[in-house]
């Protein structure tokens, strides 16, 4: 059999198990995460394990019978993590323009919906093509919330990714009572099936889940042990909202505007506290708190203190949005006070593509003196814990998956790691070659 390191889009399936030598790739940076970078160096790896992993001259050596690709002026990095997006959404690419403000762009994207009959087919198109842009752009793992989850988490499985599947909940004002049926039904075992994608739930915003049905939700996953995400402190206006049911975000361009009622418990002190309030940084599971685009001392104290809980800072979306205009994201004070901070793309609505590495050279951009291999750790290991992924996850060990992601550096000759990742950062490739070891459910056609 020969090396079938499966350029994307399309994966290889796991059959490399059956390999009766190692397979070894060698580039000139090998980027473990979990462990300096090794200049000149080599990975082998039998039965989708990696066996050995460092300098070059001392892995190959150690397996004359292996089959070898070299890759000259490359870096190999563990498959990237995009912690927060949303794949079924992938038939707006290109079509929201930038809005004026939320609102607006809630209301572009609710009239460029699908009509229902088309909708599962358009939704289970978009699973599709997001996962495909995913892997052509070297991200192998997912946190992604969507509505259609029965629909789009065996899509995202039989493409190849992993990760969490949000099941997506709203429940405020006059639709409060749906929340029931709502959790009921994302407590079926219709996923059973899934090696790969876990179930998790999105109470998707403290503007349309009102606090006790936050609590309800955070109880439900806690007592089934799935992951939660939820936006918050996405919006400087929700502070508003959350104090007077007011503002922009009670606007009426939503279509449950008149549904806004005095029952909806108020909170005066802005989301974060809101969220500790009613247990969602208390939750004893997975916690991503998409964006956190602002932040005081005093939320960011609440956050350190929770260790369950991430952030997904979702650079080109914030800026998207215009929030850079008004302050700079707290990503550096989060990290500096030990909360996990991980990477997110959002959704095409708000993003022209779902380029993990490209989100982070738009940090690079905006703080030119971020630490290149710090960046990286934000796409890789920090997305794996923020999403609650099996151990090795977004590292390159040994005993680990080999999954991985080779991309082409200038051709030029780079005095360390840093200057490296430096590069490849600034020049944001698409992969070369992604290698997916991991058994991938079959697909059903
Ligand atoms: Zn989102």
């Amino acid at each position: 059999m020969a090396l079938r390191a499966a350029a994307s889009p399309a994966p290889y399936n796991g059959a490399m198990s059956s390999h009766p030598s190692p397979l070894i790739i060698t580039a000139d940076f090998v980027l473990p995460m979990a462990a300096p970078g090794i200049v000149k160096g080599a990975i082998a790896w039998e039965h989708n394990r990696i066996m050995a992993m460092g300098p070059a001259d001392d892995v190959l050596p150690r397996y004359s019978g292996a089959i070898v690709r070299h890759y000259p002026h490359h870096v190999i990095l563990p498959a990237l993590v995009n912690t927060h997006t949303h794949l079924e959404l992938s038939y707006l690419t290109n079509r929201i323009a930038p809005p004026g403000d939320f609102g607006q762009w809630a209301a572009a994207c609710m009239r460029a919906a699908p009509p229902p009959e088309q909708l599962i087919s358009i939704v289970s198109k978009s699973a599709q093509w997001g996962a495909t842009m995913c892997q052509t752009s070297g991200v192998l793992a997912v946190g992604d919330v969507s509505r259609h989850y029965t629909v789009t988490r065996p899509i995202l499985e039989r493409a190849g990714l992993q990760g969490v599947g949000f099941a997506e909940v709203m429940a405020i004002g006059g639709r409060r009572s749906s929340l029931r049926e709502q959790l009921q039904r994302l407590c079926a075992p219709a996923d059973a099936d899934l090696i790969n994608i876990k179930s998790g739930v999105s109470p998707h915003a403290p503007y349309t889940v009102e606090g006790p049905a936050l609590r309800d939700t955070v109880e439900m996953a806690r007592a089934r042990h799935m992951p939660i995400c939820m936006h918050v402190a996405e919006l400087a206006e929700e502070s508003e909202f959350l104090a007077n049911i007011s503002g922009m975000l009670a606007g009426p361009w939503r279509p449950d505007h008149a549904l806004l009622d005095a029952a909806i418990p108020r909170g005066a002190h802005g989301p974060i506290q809101w969220a500790k309030q009613f247990g969602l940084l208390d939750a004893g599971v997975p916690v991503v708190l998409a964006h956190v685009n602002y932040a005081t001392d005093a939320d960011l104290d609440l956050l350190a203190a929770a260790p369950d809980v991430s952030v997904a800072y979702c650079p080109r979306t914030r800026s998207y949005f215009g929030h850079d205009d008004h302050s700079r994201h707290r990503w550096r004070d989060m990290l500096a006070r030990g909360i996990n901070v991980a990477i997110g793309t959002d959704s095409v609505a708000s993003n022209p593509d779902l380029s993990v590495l490209r989100e982070l050279r738009h940090i690079m951009k905006l703080f030119p003196e971020s630490d290149p291999q710090l960046l990286l750790k934000m796409a890789t290991v920090n997305g794996a814990r923020a999403l609650g992924l099996p151990s090795f996850a977004g590292t390159l060990q040994i005993g680990g998956p080999a999954e991985m992601a080779v991309f082409a550096l200038p051709e030029r000759p780079f005095r360390s790691v840093a200057s490296a990742c430096r590069a490849l950062i600034r020049r944001a490739p698409p992969p070369d070659t992604v290698y997916l070891t991991r058994p991938v459910t079959p697909s059903a056609h």
